[in-house]
């Protein structure tokens, strides 16, 4: 039995290690004793966990296994034991240095335990190093308890609990005296709550009230916690584990639903079970929750005019989610149209110059006030262009980013700070290499500006998403004003990717609304018209990298600056091109009275909103910039997302997780219609017991039912 600890607490050690290697996580910062689930570990998270136990350990543990089985470090531990031959020592534990001397099962000081299960101290594998001075005391263990249990039950209680010690002391924790006492290692810390968020359309009125401005700052809030292990990105979300019961009541009421939906939709539901064998789609299994699968799959439109959809069912939607921000002027716009359609009918070149292309470059530089501009086929190649100039120009390696900002589907930027500053991979199959030169810091604080200072001088760029998407309440203003400082006398390149917010704040963006000029940003969604675009603008110094500067005929100039690499087929598509050419046109002339009354439309809808899940008493909670908002869960609802099928159901096409978008093509009526939809699916799930009931109704209820 004392080796089996012994090598139950190795194992715990490897699998410490492994925790650290691939999330930068310690067991110090996390209950060692909580399951994974509750840990945050997303299935992503359990499928490379579960990859490097195999590898290190040698044992096979599914990530499923994970979910329903196995499902927290000592149940882990045990079953790795279990399941390694007798006399083999996980490898890994051999790196092992602290930690392995503390969870040597501690000699029992008393003698009211049985020799027979007292754990005896055994020679450790590997010399120890000595404990460093930070280390808590080791109290040696006392009693389990009064009456200590004897055979079996008193060996299976002895165990648990010196798991449970071994566990808290991997966790840095002394071991406690007694069972009942036995320590606890904090929680993973929770992130602070987020702060009451004004109206973040910057035009108009708050409608929310004021958050606490830390001394000094301008619309900053204190930032949430960086470094929860939730879903990367726009990743598919997929939960294979039980889900959590439902009420009878509820039951009952999904089943309806459920019923109700399916017939809605039924020829979208028949198109994916159909094609799920040869189309491999993450979209389509996103939310994945076995007691609510038959609601996954998307809606398959046959139509799309302003901002309705009509699916193949004949069902008319008015759209919420607008293309993830890439329908701005709606769809099917007569203007943009006739300008795509135009250009195929003159052909689709790939490979001469597009007449069009050099006005649609200058127009961009114009409104974006950098000196030159390129084309590229997505919002991903721009950043990736960006990071690439400015590692061509300054000759550094190191790009600095924020926790909370996308970027792209690049491997490089599907990437995990932690809170020890290591970069690690956000999803399977990227190398922890291709990482190592992104420096991911959390946004708008103190301590990242201190480190940007210290270390300017390696620094290729630094980059932001100037409001995060998902974070729309926070805009660290002097933050980035202290960085456009540092990064200047520094020649580091600020980055601003303007994939989400450019054209759409206003004709200048987001560095128009800070004030601040970027080296280089990055453009798409607003900007391609609905077509498939990216740009990559800058001011000359950085620009010059791709071509190696203007040059002029006819003299003995040539192209000064050494060039990097920047290309692709479809690079200038003309279909791209004609279609950014008819949306640039259609923002010159209405001028910042169409972003103005855009955002002034979401304004209402976001106080609308906001008072009304106040008044009704749900954890909802909106947030916006500009165009773009955003409701969230401000705690955990089981089954939360059904809400947003429901608001569906009720003629609105939403996504759980993603933002929302107004555009040109929003009525006032539209508006009313997306506002009526979230409310009547509040209140229907407040009533099926989904969501909880305002006190009022709760005490009424409580009222009529004392009364009959
Ligand atoms: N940067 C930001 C800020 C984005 O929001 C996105 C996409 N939503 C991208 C880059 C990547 O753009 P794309 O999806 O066109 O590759």
């Amino acid at each position: 039995m004392t080796d089996t600890n012994n090598r139950q607490a190795q194992i715990l050690a490897g699998l410490r290690e492994i925790l650290l290697e691939l999330s930068g996580f310690d067991l110090h910062e996390l209950d060692a004793s909580a399951s994974f689930l509750e840990l945050g570990f997303d299935s992503l998270f359990l499928i490379q966990f579960s990859s490097s136990i195999k590898n290190e350990l040698g044992v096979q543990v599914s990530f499923r296994q994970m979910i329903e089985e196995t499902t927290s470090f000592p149940e882990l531990a045990e079953y790795i034991d279990a399941n390694l031959p007798a006399d083999a020592l996980p490898e890994i534990a051999q790196s092992v240095t602290v930690e392995q001397q503390v969870v040597e099962p501690a000699p029992v000081a008393s003698a009211a335990v049985s020799a027979e299960v007292a754990p005896t101290p055994t020679a450790p594998a590997m010399p120890l190093p000595p404990a460093p001075a930070m280390m808590p005391p080791v109290v040696p263990m006392v009693p389990i308890s009064a009456e200590a249990k004897t055979g079996l039950e008193g060996i299976m209680e002895q165990q648990l609990q010196l798991m449970a010690a071994q566990l808290a002391m991997l966790g840095g924790q002394p071991i406690a005296t007694t069972q009942s006492a036995l320590p606890v290692a904090p929680k993973m810390a929770p992130p602070p709550s987020a702060p009451a968020a004004t109206s973040p359309n910057d035009q108009s009125a708050p409608t929310k009230p004021a958050p606490q401005k830390p001394a000094g700052g301008d619309e900053e809030f204190k930032p949430k916690s960086s470094h929860e292990m939730k879903p990367f990105g726009a990743i598919a979300r997929i939960q294979i584990k039980k889900s959590e019961e439902l009420s009878p009541q509820q039951q009952q009421w999904l089943d309806d639903f459920i019923t109700r939906y399916n017939a809605m939709t039924a020829k979208s539901k028949a198109f994916t079970a159909e094609h799920l064998p040869h189309m491999a789609d993450p979209r389509v299994v996103s939310g994945f929750k076995s007691k609510i699968k038959e609601l996954i799959y998307p809606i398959v439109a046959s139509r799309t005019q302003g901002c309705r959809i009509w699916d193949v069912d004949g069902n008319e939607f008015v759209d919420a989610l607008n293309g993830f921000g890439s329908n701005f002027f709606g769809y099917a716009h007569p203007r943009i149209t006739q300008a795509v359609v135009d250009q195929l009918w003159r052909g689709a070149e790939i490979g001469p110059q597009n007449p069009y292309t050099g006005d649609v470059a200058k127009t961009i530089c114009k409104f974006t006030g950098m000196d030159r501009a390129a084309f590229c086929n997505t919002g991903s190649e721009a950043v990736m262009g960006a990071m690439r100039i400015a590692r061509t120009v300054t000759g550094r390696k190191l790009i600095v980013i924020f926790n909370g900002a996308y970027h792209g589907i690049f491997d490089e930027v599907l990437v995990r700070g932690t809170p020890h500053l290591r970069s690690l991979p956000a999803a399977p199959g990227i190398m922890p290499s291709t990482v190592e030169n992104v420096l991911v810091l959390d946004y708008g604080t103190d301590e990242s500006l201190q480190i940007i200072r210290e270390r300017a001088h390696e620094l290729a760029a630094v980059m932001i998403e100037p409001i995060q998407s998902r974070r729309p309440e926070f805009r660290p203003r002097e933050f980035l004003h202290e960085i456009r400082k540092i990064t200047e006398e520094s020649g580091t390149a600020f980055i601003f990717d303007e994939v989400i917010t450019g054209f759409r704040m206003g004709p200048g963006g987001a560095q128009e609304f800070y004030g601040i000029q970027g080296d280089i940003g990055t453009y798409g969604k607003v900007i391609g018209g609905g077509m498939q675009i990216g740009v990559v603008a800058g001011k000359a110094k950085w620009m010059d990298a791709l071509d190696g500067g203007p040059w002029q005929y006819g003299d003995d100039s040539v192209p000064e600056v050494g060039v990097t690499y920047f290309a692709g087929t479809f690079v200038r598509h003309p279909a791209s091109i004609a279609a950014c050419k008819a949306a640039l046109e259609i923002l010159t002339e209405e001028g910042p009275a169409l972003q103005q009354r855009i955002n002034a439309q979401t304004n209402y809808l976001v106080s609308e909103l906001d008072n009304f899940f106040r008044d009704r008493e749900v954890p909802l909670e909106i947030n916006s910039f500009s165009s773009l908002w955003r409701m969230t869960y401000t705690e955990t609802v089981p089954y939360g997302e059904i809400l947003f099928f429901l608001i569906r159901e009720k003629g609105v096409h939403i996504y759980d997780g993603f933002p929302c978008f107004l555009t040109m093509a929003h009525t006032d009526d539209d508006v009313e219609i997306i506002l009526n939809a979230i409310k009547e699916s509040v209140i229907e799930l407040q009533e099926a017991g989904f969501l909880p009931l305002p006190a009022q109704e709760v005490a009424q209820a409580d009222f009529f039912a004392i009364a009959n």
